[in-house]
């Protein structure tokens, strides 16, 4: 692509994901225009982003001038004020179909004649998305990974009516954000979702079947398969609770029972061990410490 056809980046939702996009991207010298629905919702996300920062400065990896000239880059805003005038707008607020089509309708009406808009989901169907746009050929995914500063993925989701210059717009923005990026078809699970949880339910049912310790199964997939996490301390990451309705959107959007959650991780979740934010999940946590659990596995 020649000249940038960046210069400007709307980011709607400030939250885990919003800030990290908004890092980055500030990172790149684009102006960002931040918003938050919730008051002091861009407050709190600049906080996180601040830290960040300083703790790349306390170890001598961020120059603190830098840090000077990247904060200036991200301005609080209105939904109008990141909407309007920006190149590209990056949606990422909860994963609820109703609050993104909401917002799709509004960024459709405020955005530039040339603007893309891209949502950040991680399970919904974008082209569902963009049925609330009247240009649904300038909708598009980038499907991010947590924490977007340091995850060098970024997951391109082209629906069927998605533009190529709406494909090239996003990997040129993916590409200057340090990322690879990947273009995947609209499907359930897009690429990563689907393997992922399709392996970590598989090693929940291997649990289950007293197959080995949770430990030793992780073990197993990161020296006999070089991942760098096991598939079950990734799910206690990541959340069972989240884990969980992913493969019930898997199985009811693929009609395939074979998607569907192991009993064990229903039960898990219904007993509210949700992994490493309630302290309790597979592995218990302690001062992200984690250690396997008496009552389960071997
Ligand atoms: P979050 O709850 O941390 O942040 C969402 C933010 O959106 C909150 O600050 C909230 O106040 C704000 N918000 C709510 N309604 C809004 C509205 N109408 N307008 C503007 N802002 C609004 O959520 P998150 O973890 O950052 O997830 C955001 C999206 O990213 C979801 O679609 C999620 O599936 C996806 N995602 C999350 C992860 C992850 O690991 N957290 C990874 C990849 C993708």
């Amino acid at each position: 692509m020649g000249d940038s056809p960046i210069g400007t980046v709307g980011v709607i939702g400030a939250g885990t994901m919003g800030a990290g996009i908004a890092q980055v991207c500030s990172q790149i010298g684009w102006e960002v225009r931040l918003h938050d629905a919730l008051a002091g919702g861009v407050e709190a996300g600049i906080l996180r982003i601040e830290e960040f920062w300083s703790k790349g400065v306390q170890k001598g990896k961020t120059d603190p001038k830098m840090v000077d000239k990247w904060r200036l880059n991200i301005i609080p805003s209105t939904l109008e004020q990141a909407v309007s005038g920006s190149d590209l707008i990056i949606e990422a607020v909860p994963e609820r179909m109703d609050l993104k089509s909401d917002i799709f309708k509004s960024l459709d009406r405020l955005a530039d004649e040339n603007a893309i808009l891209a949502t950040n989901t991680s399970s919904l169907s974008v082209e569902e998305i963009s049925r609330s746009t009247q240009k649904p050929e300038r909708v598009v995914g980038m499907h991010f990974f947590n924490p977007v500063p340091l995850m060098p993925l970024v997951e391109i989701i082209r629906h069927e009516e998605t533009s190529d210059r709406t494909v090239d717009i996003a990997k040129y923005a993916a590409d200057k954000m340090g990322k690879t990026s990947i273009v995947v078809k609209d499907v359930p699970g897009f690429a990563t979702s689907r393997l992922g949880v399709v392996l970590g339910n598989e090693a929940i049912r291997m649990l289950a079947e007293g197959v080995a310790s949770a430990s030793d199964i992780d073990t197993a997939m990161r020296l006999g398969y070089r991942h760098p996490m096991g598939p079950l301390e990734l799910s206690d990451l990541v959340g069972l609770d989240v884990r969980r309705d992913i493969l019930n959107g898997l199985a009811e959007s693929f009609e395939n029972d074979s998607y569907l959650p192991h009993p064990l991780l229903d039960q898990l979740v219904n007993a509210g061990d949700l992994g490493r934010k309630t302290g309790r999940g597979i592995y218990e946590w302690n001062a992200g410490e984690k250690k396997d659990r008496d009552d389960l596995g071997m």
